[in-house]
């Protein structure tokens, strides 16, 4: 991959992960900076713009690195908390919440893995006797620039000391190299956000298709790692019902049912602040999202039907609603 600038802060410019990111990919300046956020903040950014060559930045998370997931957010496990070793994406989802909470669309990798690891472990401790969760991929793909950053690798390798605890690596990515080179560990599960082709072209814009994301899941099950299914956003009505439902069949035909650890079915949501900044960014879309912003009782029981098609395939116990 090859960037114009990328961005280092000074702090950080002799750390190890610093120099291996820099050697794995091509630039033609480095800028040194005393803090991310004096070029990932500032307001008069135009993101779409910066979304067609993003830079990248190589920074260090200070103060809070793990924080608790919303209260209603679970794959079933007692206490779930999210992190990001990086925020942006390599994607560009129409419905994308990133694009509504950052100024800027450039790449901003969080390079003190120590720290993470310090934090992740404190967490640990203070839930010694429950079974607890860590989402990664909440600011990010956690996979998409795996080829950059080494973060399953790494991370994974650190989670096989934990029994109780659990890494959620979330994607769309088919970058699965690195998994595949990797023995698995029962405490990792790679969840898959999924949804029908026609609604991949039509929102889910630079993702792999849905084909491919399939052919990555069952690779990756097939190599002994547990994975998820994560319908959400998922974008059913009426109309498209059926290719829903022809979808559900093609996907459980081919992975094996009883070995999926977890699905989570969710309609897409949007802060209102979130909203008018994204609106403002792609006016051409403002009659979509505000189609998308309606729950109509028609949408919830479509949204039902959908929840009892796949309990043709998954046991209940293990869906869950986000
Ligand atoms: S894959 Fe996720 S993080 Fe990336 S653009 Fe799409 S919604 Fe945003």
């Amino acid at each position: 991959m090859k960037f114009n600038n990328v961005y280092v802060e000074k702090e950080i410019i002799n750390s190890v992960n610093t120099n291996n990111i820099l050697d794995r990919i091509k630039y033609n300046k480095i800028i040194i900076c005393e803090k991310y956020s004096e070029v990932f903040n500032p307001k008069n950014q135009n993101f779409r713009i910066q979304k067609k060559n993003p830079s990248l930045i190589l920074a260090q998370k200070k103060k809070k690195i793990v924080f608790k997931t919303p209260s209603e957010f679970t794959i079933g496990f007692e206490q779930n908390y999210y992190f990001s070793h990086m925020l942006n994406c390599v994607y560009d989802c129409k419905y994308c919440f990133l694009q509504g909470m950052f100024n800027s669309a450039n790449y901003l990798i969080f390079v003190n893995y120590e720290d993470f690891f310090n934090e992740i472990s404190k967490t640990i401790k203070k839930n010694h006797n429950k079974k607890i969760c860590f989402f990664s991929g909440y600011d990010c793909d956690s996979l998409a620039l795996e080829n950059i950053t080494n973060f399953a690798s790494n991370f994974i390798n650190f989670f096989k000391n934990y029994n109780n605890a659990f890494l959620e690596i979330r994607t769309k990515s088919i970058n699965i190299k690195q998994l595949i080179n990797i023995k698995p560990i029962k405490n990792v599960i790679v969840a898959y956000s999924i949804n029908p082709q026609k609604i991949i072209k039509e929102f889910e814009q630079k993702t792999p298709n849905f084909d491919s994301r399939l052919n990555s899941l069952k690779k990756i099950q097939d190599n002994g790692w547990n994975i998820g299914l994560r319908f959400d956003p998922i974008f059913i009505t009426e109309k498209n019902k059926k290719d829903y439902f022809k979808f559900l069949e093609k996907i459980f035909t081919n992975l094996k049912c009883s070995l999926i650890h977890s699905i989570t079915i969710g309609k897409f949501r949007m802060s209102e602040k979130f909203l008018k900044k994204i609106i403002k960014i792609r006016p051409e879309d403002t009659l979509t999202f505000n189609y998308l912003m309606k729950n109509t009782n028609k949408e919830r029981e479509i949204i039902q039907l959908f929840y009892m098609q796949v309990q043709k395939y998954i046991d209940k116990k293990k869906i869950f609603f986000n």
